[in-house]
């Protein structure tokens, strides 16, 4: 042989299983003539690859280029073998046992090559909602168990037709090995129901569903990671009909539409966002609204944007080629409970929400709900991180043991921790009902079976009634670590940008349960992973009615007003006063002066609800955060102008709340627009804090600053605070891998608490 004839191993961890990887590496070596083998191993793929230098080279390359788009590489190595002479190159069957990866692919849109086929009337797949192939379709949600195999899966029912499976056993088959592989003669079919699940017989369910939703009907769609409510975005009557049915008031209904031509007649797309729209992922994007566009007001009320997304599922492309702007797609459930998955639930508990239902006899094993994400800052911000992302794990800096972190009450996710990698699941919702906690139990049994993780260590809130924290004081023989909620966003953070060292932290947030017994959410922390100091926080001011008070900023305003004006505020000419009757709001007072159930507080998010009510936003509201939402909605952007600030030294410093709020009062006073108001309100907050982070660098030599916490979803806060701690020369960190809000609390608690085992 020739002397440039050599021999290489390579192994690659990440994920590689079920993603049409083997095929490709076959592919790859028989189009640059190279012998040898390809595997799976339990950490991912191993290629032994004879051939000559620069073939070997040239091959190398493209497997880092052009490898299937659900493979995600996270190691490469590399090992010159002695020659071994192998006679071709093929594919070895796994050995089963241990060889078996834990890194499985995220359930992902419709790839391009099935929807051409998709719309082929040649093709033996044409019109068929379930088609798929290694590149693209369903996954996380229709495996029960690893490996990653058919009968692992939701799929076991249907037996593969010769044509199907022929194509399952040829690796040159872009559905070589595809688990979910299926045509109209072996898959999964849809049918159209009424409510009570009586069959509406018709030759094309599908059309007839577009017909219906034509006429204003609310459908039920099962999808990939549960059912949708559907209704067409343009009739008014129909999202009307939806919101009253759906008992949600005011919160924006997610949209999807056919293309990117139809998302502009109604919102603009800049070329960051269109990239998110299209990946594979298929995400609800955050966009601008356009002021005259065809979609109905009810679909989002008092908000700039409209959550977009485009369709992912064959199916989904089938409905809305019958030409449609858009169809609202919200998750089919009531109120926030979780999203309904099997046929049966959806009848009982959608029944009276929608006039008819699209099934399908594919079972979904686990729900994922759309993943929603805003681009803000130059950078993807996650609001919910679910369906398309999980289970990609985020990678650690360093090793940690075995660890379930039970996250937050609300937007709660949890995360799975071995070795290196960070496993946050998809958003379970908020704990205070029933169902959401048997899902959160599931979804701990699932992952933990699916990951092949048995912790040692679990990791919750410091709260004692969360039920996620008598979940992990129910758990016998691992060790419990409670970390504190704040401490938790700024480590989450940390552990995304894989810092270690010291930071300071701006943890600002809505609620989370302080070491004193106090409701925290202003907060400057110095943060090393497994421990924290407060260095200053917002001034305490009662949360009168507890709970109530967050649902009712008014109450909020009360409690600012009254704190800073004592009982001259009752002189104040202000709409709350006049629109909330006075009886009420003495009880209120009552309440705070007399320390009726009024948890004190620093958070910053009551304080942006309560400045909200104070100038005349909203009284109430309908979803958590609506009154900050419309704040920011409604800040003019072209104002430096501030209000006084201060803040006292004590043993954290403590930033007082009274001069804001005289502040704003006396704009009120003067008839200044609120849209000045609050951008004035903005733009105080990123001042005071951008300078007392100054202060607290003198201090403690620190000039990393992480910034974590639901209130940094405010875009103008974000972009503000970057700007101004960037201006003095701090290097600021912030999430775009994990949510900002509670959705990211999980995977802070875990690395918490590794950090605290390590020591
Ligand atoms: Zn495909
Ligand atoms: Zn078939
Ligand atoms: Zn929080």
């Amino acid at each position: 042989m020739k002397e440039n004839y050599i021999s290489k191993k390579l192994k690659i961890n990440g994920i590689v299983q079920g993603v049409g990887f083997r095929p490709f590496v076959y592919n790859l070596a028989n189009k640059f003539r190279l012998k040898g083998e390809v595997a799976n191993t339990s950490s991912g793929v191993s290629i032994h690859i004879e051939g000559a230098k620069e073939n070997i080279e040239s091959f190398c390359s493209n497997l880092l280029k052009n490898h299937p788009p659900l493979a995600h590489l996270s190691e490469i190595s590399f090992n010159e073998k002695p020659v071994e002479y192998f006679k071709n190159f093929s594919i070895v069957n796994s050995r089963s046992g241990n060889l078996r990866s834990t890194l499985i692919s995220p359930d992902v849109s419709v790839c391009d090559d099935c929807l051409s086929e998709l719309f082929d009337p040649d093709d033996r797949r044409y019109q068929y909602p379930f088609i798929n192939c290694t590149n693209c379709g369903p996954r996380y949600t229709i495996i029960n168990d690893i490996p990653y195999d058919r009968p692992n899966t939701s799929m076991k029912d249907f037996k593969m037709c010769a044509k199907c499976k022929a194509e399952y056993d040829d690796p040159s088959s872009r559905r070589f090995h595809a688990q979910p592989n299926a045509c109209a003669d072996c898959g999964p079919h849809v049918s159209l129901k009424n409510n009570i699940g009586k069959n509406i017989q018709s030759n094309n369910p599908i059309e007839k569903t577009a017909s219906l939703l034509r006429k204003g009907y609310i459908i039920a769609i099962k999808g990939i990671g549960g059912f949708h409510l559907a209704a067409d975005a343009t009739n008014n009557d129909a999202v009307v009909r939806l919101r009253k049915r759906k008992h949600r008031e005011e919160k924006p209904f997610a949209v999807m539409s056919y293309g990117l031509k139809q998302i502009r007649e109604y919102a603009f797309i800049e070329s960051e966002e269109e990239k998110l729209l299209n990946s594979i992922q298929k995400p609800v994007v955050l966009l601008r609204k356009k002021e005259a566009n065809l979609l109905s007001r009810e679909v989002s009320p008092n908000n700039r944007y409209f959550g977009v997304m485009l369709a992912y599922t064959p199916l989904h492309y089938l409905i809305l080629d019958f030409g449609f702007t858009a169809l609202i797609m919200t998750s089919g459930n009531i109120s926030e409970e979780p999203m309904a998955i099997d046929n049966e639930d959806a009848f009982n508990r959608l029944g009276n929400i929608a006039d008819y239902f699209l099934i399908h006899n594919r079972d979904i094993y686990l729900r994922s709900d759309d993943s929603i994400i805003r681009r803000t800052a130059g950078k993807t911000r996650f609001i919910r991180r679910s369906r398309g992302y999980v289970p990609v794990p985020v990678f650690l800096k360093s090793s940690v043991p075995q660890i379930l972190a039970c996250g937050a009450e609300l937007k709660n996710t949890v995360c799975l921790t071995k070795e290196k990698t960070a496993f946050i699941s998809q958003h379970i919702g908020d704990l205070e009902n029933l169902a959401t906690d048997s899902f959160f139990r599931l979804i701990i049994d699932h992952s933990k079976r699916i990951l092949d993780i048995n912790p040692e260590i679990i990791a919750c809130d410091l709260h004692p009634d969360y039920l996620s924290t008598r979940y992990a004081e129910e758990q016998h023989g691992v060790k419990l670590i409670q970390v504190q909620h704040h401490h938790a966003h700024i480590a989450s953070c940390m552990a995304e940008n894989k810092l270690d060292s010291t930071v300071i932290g701006l943890s600002f947030d809505g609620n989370g349960y302080g070491t004193d017994g106090c409701i925290w959410g202003g907060e400057i922390l110095i943060v090393e992973p497994a421990r924290f100091r407060r260095a200053a926080s917002l001034s305490y001011v009662s949360m009168p009615g507890s709970a109530a008070a967050i649902k009712e900023p008014w109450r909020m305003a009360v409690s600012y007003l009254y704190h800073a004006f004592g009982e001259e505020f009752w002189n104040l000419d202000l709409p709350l006063l006049k629109e909330i009757e006075e009886k009420n709001i003495k009880i209120i007072v009552e309440m705070i002066s007399k320390k009726i159930n009024s948890p004190l507080t620093s958070s910053l998010g009551r304080l942006f609800d309560g400045i909200a009510a104070i100038i005349g936003i909203r009284n109430n509201v309908s979803f958590e955060g609506q009154a900050a939402m419309e704040l920011e909605m409604l800040a003019d952007s072209n104002s430096d102008d501030i209000y006084n600030y201060e803040w006292l030294p004590d043993d954290t410093y403590k930033v007082l709340t009274q001069p804001i709020v005289c502040g704003v009062v006396k704009d009120m006073k003067a008839g200044i627009h609120s849209s000045r108001i609050s951008s004035k309100f903005h733009m105080t907050i990123v001042k005071l804090f951008s300078e007392l982070c100054e202060v607290i660098r003198k201090e403690n030599g620190l000039n990393r600053i992480v910034l974590s916490g639901g209130v940094f979803q405010n875009s103008i806060l974000l972009r503000g605070l970057i700007k101004a701690l960037e201006e003095k020369r701090f290097e600021v960190y912030t999430h775009s891998k994990v949510p900002t809000n509670d959705g990211g609390i999980s995977l802070g608690q875990a690395v918490v608490a590794a950090a605290i085992a390590k020591r």
